[in-house]
């Protein structure tokens, strides 16, 4: 009794590999985690209470830059919906030569 199991072995066409010597990094990022310690970061408007104003220079103007760009939401804390009226009343402002369009 022979079992003749069709055992395929084909000739192992593996040529030389293209030497794309490809390093596949793991994306991981260190220190991941808690990084807040007891402050919530949240949004000042919504902190106070306040809305955003496009007659408020003062307050606009501490969300922009020197160069007069508006600060993104990572480095603003605003909430979505802020940063959002913020933008709008930036623009205005700058319609009205409130602020300036570029400080360069
Ligand atoms: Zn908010």
């Amino acid at each position: 009794m022979a079992f003749n199991s069709g055992e395929s072995r084909g000739p192992s066409s593996g040529g030389p590999s293209s030497g794309g010597s490809r390093e596949r990094r793991p994306m991981r990022r260190e220190g991941g985690g808690k990084f807040f310690k007891g402050k919530k970061k949240h949004c000042r408007f919504c902190a106070d209470g306040t809305s955003v104003d496009y007659k408020n220079v003062a307050l606009l103007r501490t969300f922009t830059t020197e160069r007069a760009k508006i600060m993104p939401r990572r480095s603003t804390g605003n909430c979505a919906r802020h940063q959002r009226q913020l933008t709008t009343a930036v623009r205005r402002a700058r319609v009205l030569a409130l602020i300036p369009f570029s400080n360069d």
